[in-house]
């Protein structure tokens, strides 16, 4: 989760309620048309989110739904969507309320907890108007958008996008009120 901190927290964006069918189903039998990137420890499904039946989404979790940590794994998830199951759309979807980041003491989440602190103590600083729970909420969208930032520069990504229309999206969720929500960026 390395990323220009200040510039991401500058980002303009709204956050837009997430409809069921935003993403049409293929109804192309055994072809998956979105890779999701969700959290671990978020008990949401991808089919309570859209309405696209669970054999058209390739689901690649960790804790904290990042991607761009240039692990086999995540590397691979990305080769096999774009090469080979050329999926149509790349959602990556956190959540408010992540263990990852509200609940790492000194035990192993204890790096990323304190690389969130950081972040809040930045964010404090440079937008008063916000009170506790609304940075832990904004710093959790800007993490997403920062990993979709990350995609949008990686060269097979580009490829995609321009040459097959490939689309990402950032969504969060919010399970206390079970909605989700689209985070787009203002042009
Ligand atoms: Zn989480």
């Amino acid at each position: 989760m390395t990323f220009d901190f200040l510039s991401l927290v500058k980002k303009q964006y709204r956050t837009v309620p997430l409809e069921g069918d935003f993403i049409q189903p293929s109804k192309i039998e055994g072809k998956e048309q979105i890779l999701w990137v969700g959290c671990s420890d978020s008990s949401v499904e991808e089919t309570d989110v859209l309405d696209v039946p669970r054999e058209e989404i390739f689901v690649h979790r960790n804790l904290g739904n990042i991607i761009s940590n240039g692990d086999l794994s995540s590397e691979s998830a990305i080769e096999w969507c774009l090469d080979l199951l050329k999926v149509k759309h790349i959602i990556v979807c956190g959540h408010y309320d992540c263990a990852l980041i509200d609940k790492g003491d000194g035990s192993a989440l204890g790096g990323w907890h304190k690389l969130h602190e950081l972040n809040e103590s930045h964010l404090s600083k440079s937008d008063s108007s916000l009170n506790y729970e609304c940075r832990h909420r904004k710093l959790e969208e800007v993490y997403v958008l920062a990993e979709v930032d990350w995609l949008k520069r990686q060269p097979s990504v580009r490829r995609a996008m321009e040459e097959e229309g490939l689309k990402l999206h950032a969504f969060v969720y919010d399970k206390e009120r079970n909605v989700g929500y689209r985070l787009v960026e203002e042009q």
